[in-house]
């Protein structure tokens, strides 16, 4: 991770009640992490929560959302805006979920999560900016064309990269059990700061967090943590259960 400083976000996805999710923001206030020289934790619990989350957990942790949508107040039913995420403290949002992109009833275009980026980022949230590619376009060797066309997207409405940090989530792997090796995902990473380098700056290549997510667990961090050029995780399963504080302090 070179002197870039680790990210570690947790993605509750639909799950919790009140009461489930006080546990966890007790768990979660229970991880030791060294201030300044520590791990960057932001927890991403539904929309109905992130009050009540921002509100009892520990202001050293941040807050993200799970989406927003690419405009102001209006008459947009059933949307929340970036504006009002700020509004109750929360200071990320996870924007280009698999989930989103490919849930058949969800099915956001690369230029909708475009949009949501701009809007986010104009508002002043930090944008968790999620790309990965399907089993089939792995297997057709498509990997990168994948991650860069999902890039390239988002790249055109960028101006400035210091409050987003890319999540690259194999698709296979996400909540599979099936982690991609450590090996093949710092050779993805190092592929993407490259482009980084070559198509934005050397500095935005070299300060970047790409952040690795896809059934990470209190077992395979470790390793995963030890790879140049992953930055940090995001995770998805385990960040509901204990084993979350291992893999937040996983990069020792
Ligand atoms: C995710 O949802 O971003 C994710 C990586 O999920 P999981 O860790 O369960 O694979």
């Amino acid at each position: 991770a070179n002197n870039r400083h680790f990210f570690v976000g947790g993605n509750w996805k639909c799950n919790g009640n009140k009461r489930s999710i006080l546990e966890l923001v007790e768990l979660v206030n229970g991880i030791h992490v060294e201030r300044n020289t520590g791990v960057e934790v932001v927890c991403a619990p539904p929309f109905p929560y992130l009050d009540l989350v921002r509100s009892t957990l520990k202001k050293e942790f941040g807050v993200a959302a799970q989406n927003c949508w690419i405009a102001g107040s209006g008459a947009y039913t059933g949307e929340v805006s970036a504006d009002m995420l700020l509004d109750v403290g929360v200071e990320w949002v996870i924007l280009g979920h698999s989930e989103r992109r490919h849930l058949p009833e969800l099915h956001e275009s690369d230029e909708t999560i475009a949009q949501k980026t701009e809007k986010a980022l104009e508002s002043g949230l930090g944008v968790i900016l999620c790309i990965g590619e399907l089993l089939q376009e792995r297997e057709n060797g498509k990997t990168l064309d994948v991650c860069i066309r999902q890039l390239n997207a988002v790249a055109k409405v960028v101006t400035d990269w210091q409050k987003v940090v890319v999540a690259y989530e194999p698709v296979w792997a996400i909540g599979t059990g099936k982690v991609a090796t450590p090996e093949r995902a710092q050779e993805v990473h190092n592929a993407v700061r490259q482009w980084f380098r070559n198509n934005i700056s050397t500095q935005v290549a070299d300060k970047l967090r790409i952040i690795y997510g896809g059934s990470v667990n209190g077992q395979n961090c470790g390793r995963l943590a030890g790879q140049r050029d992953i930055d940090g995780f995001l995770v998805g399963g385990a960040s509901l259960k204990p084993e979350f504080a291992e893999i937040v302090l996983s990069h020792r």
